[in-house]
Formats: C-alpha cells, structure tokens, sequence
C-alpha cells in the first residue's frame, strides 16, 4: 500500500519543509521525506536574497563600532536559536545609516527579541514603533535610558475656566 505524502514542500536552499502548515527543520526527517516534495523557495530564503526586512533593530553607530564583536556574536546567536525552530525568522543583516546601524531582520519577533538581548547584555532601552503601512517594526535602541521626568511632562493643565 503506498501512502500519499500530502503535498509537502521543502526549501531548496535552506533545506526546511513545509509541514502542518509551517515551515520546519527542528524535527528529524524521514527517510524518504524529501523524495516526493515540490521544490521551492521559502518565504525566508527569498526574504533574504531580496534583503526585504520586516523588524529593524536601530543601534547608534558608534556604539556598535565599540561593541562589534560582541554584539556580532549576540546576534548570531540569536539568529542560530531562533533559526533551529524557525526558519523564517532571520537576520538579514547590518546595514549603516547615518549616525546608526540597522540590523534588519526577516520578521517584527526576531526584531523583539533582538532589542530584548541587547538590553539584557547593554543595559539600556528600547523604544518600539510599528508602521501601519507594513507592518514592520523598528526598535530603537538607546544604552542610556531616557529620562521619564524632562520628556514625559504631564498634560498641560487647562487654562482659562469660565
Ligand atoms: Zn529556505
């Protein structure tokens, strides 16, 4: 009796098949699995080859510069355990703009959990901010904290009472 593989598909440059609705390579294959697969590409191995970000990490330049290995080797790391489980969830890299560093990354979690290392590892904050139009997220990340009591001044009270 032959069983019918339900038309899984796998990844022909990550090597990640699409099962159960997702795309995986945390689990031991099969022998044979890829045997009857539709080879494509995934959605993060076209993400990455076309640099599309959806989840930037914004880092000033010249902190970055000062702490480039160790931040480098942080987010390979985060790159490698969020890549075991999730294939789709990358970084795509660092890109230098202006007075900061960007690191892009193929999904707004990977995004997250980034600025959450760095602040973990640095101290520091993170600020977060979605675009409506994509839905990507920036996380901007200052290793001084801001001040709550200059920036956050209270509601001006209202005047002229009649
Ligand atoms: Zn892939």
């Amino acid at each position: 009796m032959t069983r019918r593989t339900p038309g899984n598909v796998a990844c022909h440059a990550c090597g990640a098949l699409f099962t159960r609705k997702t795309w995986r390579r945390d689990h031991t294959v099969p022998l044979g699995a890829y045997d009857r697969v539709i080879w494509r590409i995934c959605p993060a191995c076209r993400q990455y080859a076309r640099g599309e970000a959806f989840g930037k990490v914004v880092l000033p330049a010249a902190w970055a510069a000062e702490h480039a290995e160790e931040l480098q080797r942080r987010l390979d790391n985060v790159a490698a355990r969020a890549g075991y489980t999730q294939p789709q969830r990358r970084i795509v890299g660092l890109e230098r703009a202006g007075r900061s560093v960007n690191v892009l990354t193929t999904s707004q979690k990977l995004a997250h959990r980034v600025a959450r290392e760095i602040e973990k590892l640095f101290g520091g904050r993170a600020t977060y901010r979605w675009s409506s139009n994509d839905g990507s997220l920036t996380a901007i990340w200052s290793p001084t904290a801001p001040r709550q009591g200059a920036a956050a001044r209270k509601r001006t009270k209202r005047t002229g009472r009649t």
